[in-house]
This record gives C-alpha cells, sequence and structure tokens, in this order.
C-alpha cells in the first residue's frame, strides 16, 4: 500500500510530497514538530501534544496553522489514509515559504505544514523492550532553548549516530556538572538502590516529555516513591534500574550506559511495570 503525506493543503502520495526550496525549515531549520503514539486505533495524549505544539510555536513567534479543530482532522485523516492502527503521527510546522533573509518574513506569509504517518510493529517493539538498551554518554552541546521541539536537531543526529556506531540505540547528554540531561530523543530516568524513581527536573535542560509526565501520573497512581533531580552518570551506571521515555518508544528499559552494565543487565521490574501499565494513565482519544 502506498503512503499519503498532508503537505501544505493536499494530500499527496509520499514519494511525491515536497516542500519548497525556501521554506524555512529547509533554510534555516525554522519550526517546530510533534510526534504523537498511534496505539489500537487511539491518539495517544494528543492533547498534551498539540498544546506542547502551541507553545513551541508561540516561543518562536510562528503563527498557528489552522485552528485545533481543523489539524485534528487532517491528522485522523493522514492516520487513515494510510491504514495505520499502531505507529506514529508526525507534525511539523515551519515559518513558511520566503525569500532567503535571516528576519521573519512578511506577517502574511502562512506558516507551512507537513503531516504524516507510518505503521510500527508492536511485537518487534515489545521484543526490544524485553531486552532493553544500550545508551553511551556525549557532552552536552545543543542550546539553552531545548524547552522548545525545534527541527533543528543537528546536534541530537550526531549523537545518535555515534550511539549507533557504538551498537547502542541512545546518546544521553551529560552536562558541565556531570548530570544527565536527557537523550537525542528520550527523556532519561533511573531507579535507585532505595527503590525511588528518579528524573531531572523539566525546568532547564531537557524537553517536556509528554511520555515523562505520564509516567510521573503513573508513578504516583502506583505508589512509587518520585524525585524530580538531577543525577549524575555515576549514579546511574550503579543504579538498580535505569530507562528512557518518548512517544516513539513509550519505556524502554536502558542495561547498558557506555561499558557498564545496569544492575544484573536484565530490564528492570519498574521499568516493566511502567512499560504495561502505560495506557491505563495515558489520555486515548479513539480513531
Ligand atoms: N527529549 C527529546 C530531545 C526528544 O526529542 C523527545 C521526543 O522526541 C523526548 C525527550 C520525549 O518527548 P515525548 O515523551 O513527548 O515524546
Amino acid at each position: 500500500m502506498s503512503r499519503v503525506a498532508y503537505v501544505n493543503g493536499q494530500y499527496v502520495p509520499h514519494s511525491q510530497a515536497c516542500v519548497h526550496i525556501e521554506d524555512r525549515g529547509y533554510q534555516f531549520a525554522d519550526g517546530v514538530y510533534e510526534v504523537c503514539e498511534i496505539w489500537n486505533r487511539n491518539i495517544v495524549d494528543e492533547r498534551r501534544h498539540l498544546d506542547r505544539l502551541d507553545r513551541s510555536l508561540r516561543e518562536l513567534s510562528i503563527d498557528a496553522p489552522m485552528g485545533r479543530p481543523a489539524l485534528c482532522l487532517i491528522m485522523r485523516e493522514v492516520i487513515r489514509r494510510n491504514r495505520v492502527k499502531n505507529g506514529l503521527v508526525y507534525l511539523q510546522v515551519t515559518r513558511g515559504v520566503a525569500k532567503r533573509d535571516h528576519y521573519f518574513p512578511a506577517g502574511d506569509t502562512p506558516p507551512a505544514l507537513v503531516v504524516t504517518a507510518r505503521s510500527t510493529d508492536p511485537r518487534a517493539a515489545e521484543k526490544a523492550a524485553e531486552t532493553g538498551c544500550a545508551v553511551i554518554t556525549v557532552p552536552e552541546n545543543r542550546w539553552e532553548r531545548v524547552d522548545i521541539k525545534s527541527i533543528g536537531l543537528l546536534p541530537n543526529v550526531l549523537a545518535k549516530q555515534k550511539a549507533k556506531e557504538q551498537g547502542a540505540k541512545e546518546a544521553w547528554f551529560v552536562d558541565r556538572d556531570g548530570n544527565v540531561t536527557e537523550g537525542g530523543s528520550t527523556n532519561a530516568w533511573i531507579v535507585t538502590k532505595e527503590g525511588a524513581l528518579v528524573t531531572r527536573p523539566a525546568e532547564a535542560g531537557i524537553l517536556r516529555g509528554i511520555t515523562r509526565q505520564v509516567v510521573i501520573e503513573l508513578a504516583a497512581r502506583e505508589g512509587i516513591k518520585f524525585e524530580e533531580r538531577p543525577f549524575t552518570v555515576e549514579e546511574a551506571k550503579s543504579a538498580r534500574e535505569a530507562f528512557i521515555t518518548a512517544a516513539s518508544t513509550i519505556v524502554m528499559p536502558v542495561v547498558r550506559i557506555d561499558d557498564t552494565v545496569v544492575a544484573n543487565g536484565y530490564p528492570g521490574a519498574i521499568s516493566r511495570m511502567l512499560r504495561e501499565k502505560f495506557h491505563e494513565v495515558s489520555e486515548l482519544e479513539s480513531l
């Protein structure tokens, strides 16, 4: 079955989907994006993702391409046309198409919108989670506004490629104090020897992950002690468990950090429980 994308007002075959060479996303990475999970014919946490999209747009003074109901309709149509039951829907908004010039274009330049969707294999994801994954650590080298979900992801791309070349799935950025900020496309977590769940505060140095927020709520429901504080690489390496979260992976256990095996090298009980129960707490919008 051929895939379909939405590009600036039209549904087009994915293989022919194009944006203009002077789209400011292409020229300057002047845009933002969101990714929502599609699970069992539901969009997961759509409201929160679209709230964060609005915030990212506001922080960069980019106009919303349309109202939320219209955007939700387009997302559903793209998902429907691609027959996605389990997978991801991707939205990207840029400051639009204009002559290449660093200054913002004229106020009547419409923002550009692209929406795509693709299926993923839930069984393959479960299998990967049963083994867990490895992460490497790299020095933090991103700009300070990582709270904005910007399409400018070059440091993330380079860090994740380095991870891949070393047989790992993710790279954890480490700040000057030796604390883990987050992964290239995920938030970072540990479970201490005392059984407390720890993740860095969202105020500085990380994207406020939607999956992160849902996991915090799930942990509260399950009566797990939660500490929102920075943690060092050394603390993570000697933790009882470690894991990463994102809409694209939900909860993925981490079993190795650089050359250090975490605990016994198998996904921990709390990570597994959080993954299993995640959709009991996330907001599900049926398709
Ligand atoms: N941190 C970064 C840098 C990300 O790119 C992402 C997701 O793409 C996340 C964290 C996790 O965010 P969410 O749970 O909203 O997918």
